[in-house]
């Protein structure tokens, strides 16, 4: 059964790393360490000291003897973990001169490493050039291409491999799922979780941890507490995925049930945990528990708060509006508060409208930027909208004057087997004209719902609402739409998004830089609070 090959239909620039903004407070799937693969095999004495197993390498090299594929992995191996560039192209070299220049083992340690030190083109002319490749060269490829955030690419690999006839293992299908979850492509993830079924591979902690973090990260939070459910030996992983999932979907309420479900199987909970569950309490507006489970925490669990603690607990305290409170809690940190506990902050400001407060912030977070000057200057775009708001226009084009470039805007909607991606004010796409009257008749529609809405041109839209009136067009009425976007979703697509929900009675599910959005009926799950 060949893998459906992710089709990215782009629009002429390049798929921007979607994923690594989805929520700051993402914890991290565990990373596998394949047994298979030959420089993570078993842990030695040499991995402490890099240069000290590079040094005896080099004594082996001089010492004439004929060195062996045995030699080369664990040099290879200290070379990817401490992300050593030269020695390891040093030791590339020498494994030509020893004539291991087909040998799968030594390509596929050599493949790693350079993926390990961000030389992804040099993995690939790697790959490229190997006479043979075994199922742990094709992971290797995969993880290649996931871990410089390019998923959709570690697809395309899979597709390949399955082309050669190379049966995946277990760490292959983590890759792939984990290439889904960055994605965000639900139907493509249904599909491989049934063909790890079919493919009678073992259902592991590590496949099933895997899978719940894609489901939860598509979106579909049920599909997720299955897969949870099946899992019989569960890791803090496992746990930590579901709890992070239930928070982004705005369910906190469900996340507190499962953390204490943890609690009864004494399962201890880490960092990661209380991030996750904390950030669920922000996303749902639980102050009382957020301020207590802070508290338990460092008092029950020793768990000195991070800076991503501190922000989930300032952004909890602002949305809610007790911004003299959150304030409150920045200053009183024990370590520096970093941009995005300010943003946490300034946001909060912004929806509730407080401009003093958010004069206040930046200039705190301008002083305390000084040293480096940022190149993100989004916290200027938020205060002089809010100067725009406020009526404030002397302040706001001033204000404007510090914005610097900002970053392109993308949303990419998934329809049947294929990935389209639409970019603001880029009107390549072979539909565009169709697109275009798509647009103008859902402007008409949602106006007379609500006249302040839609008043930009098809071509200046935004990318989440361009990327709706395609799946308007394209997919039947029982069909959820699904969109992820890059940046955080405005206000005004926020509104017409909800209007069209109600209009033309579709399910839209937005996946901003944040979280999730659900519209149904010309309501949002995050119930405007975002
Ligand atoms: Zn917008
Ligand atoms: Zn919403």
């Amino acid at each position: 059964m060949a893998f459906p090959f992710l089709s990215l239909q782009q629009q002429q620039h390049s798929l921007s790393p979607l994923t690594k903004t989805i929520s700051h407070q993402e914890p991290q799937i565990q990373r596998l360490q394949n047994p298979h693969l030959p420089h993570l095999s078993q842990p030695d004495n040499n991995e402490k000291d890099p240069l000290e197993a590079i040094l005896r390498f080099r004594k082996l090299v001089s010492s004439n003897r004929g060195l062996t594929k045995l030699d080369f992995a664990p040099a290879i191996k200290v070379c990817s973990r401490a992300s050593a560039l030269l020695p390891g192209k040093q030791i590339h070299a020498q494994s030509i001169k020893h004539s291991l220049s087909s040998d799968v083992y030594v390509q596929t340690s050599l493949l790693t490493m350079y993926s390990a030190c961000g030389e992804l083109e040099d993995a690939i002319y790697l790959f490229e050039k190997m006479p043979e490749r075994n199922v742990v060269s094709w992971t290797a490829m995969i993880d290649a291409f996931l871990h410089s955030d390019q998923p959709e690419r570690a697809l395309a690999v899979f597709h390949d491999m399955q082309m050669a006839g190379v049966e995946p293992d277990c760490f292959t299908m983590v890759s792939v799922v984990s290439a889904c979850a960055q994605l965000g492509v639900l139907i493509l993830g249904r599909w491989v979780h049934a063909y790890i079924k079919r493919g009678g591979l073992e259902f592991n902690v590590f496949i099933g941890t895997a899978l719940v973090d894609m489901y939860c990260k598509c979106g579909s939070v049920d599909d997720a507490l299955e897969v949870f459910n099946c899992i019989e030996k569960k890791s803090i992983q496992t746990w930590n995925a579901m709890l992070h999932g239930f928070s982004i979907n705005g369910r906190g309420a469900e996340s507190i049930r499962l953390f204490k479900e943890m609690e009864i199987n004494s399962v201890h909970p880490n960092e990661v945990t209380f991030v996750a569950l904390l950030c669920g309490c922000s996303h749902s507006g639980l102050v009382e528990e957020g301020r207590f489970y802070f508290d338990v925490m460092q008092k029950k669990y020793n768990i000195k708060p991070t800076v991503k603690h501190y922000g989930c607990m300032v952004d909890l305290l602002g949305r809610t509006g007790l911004l003299g409170q959150a304030l409150e809690m920045v200053t009183e940190m024990q370590i520096p508060p970093n941009d995005i506990v300010w943003g946490s902050l300034l946001n909060a400001c912004r929806i509730h409208n407080n401009v003093s407060m958010a004069e206040h912030v930046i200039e705190k977070f301008n002083r305390t930027q000084e040293d480096h000057p940022h190149s993100d200057t989004s916290h200027y775009v938020i205060m002089s909208n809010m100067y725009l708001q406020a009526g404030l226009e002397e302040k706001m084009a001033k204000v404007r004057m510090k914005v610097g470039r900002k970053p392109m805007g993308s949303s990419w909607v998934e329809i049947g087997r294929n990935v389209y991606e639409f970019a603001v004010g880029k009107a390549s796409h072979p539909m565009w004209g169709k697109i275009k009257e798509m647009l103008i008749e859902v402007t008409e529609k949602v106006r007379r719902e609500n006249p302040n809405q839609g008043q930009e041109a098809p071509e200046s839209t935004h990318s989440e609402k361009v990327a709706v009136a395609f799946a308007l067009l394209t997919t039947s009425v029982s069909t959820p739409i699904r969109i992820a976007k890059n940046l955080r979703i405005c206000r005004d697509c926020h509104d017409t998004m909800k209007l069209i929900s109600e209009v033309y009675e579709r399910e839209i599910i937005v996946r901003d830089c944040t979280r999730f959005h659900q519209f149904i009926g010309g309501l949002c799950s995050c119930k405007d609070y975002w």
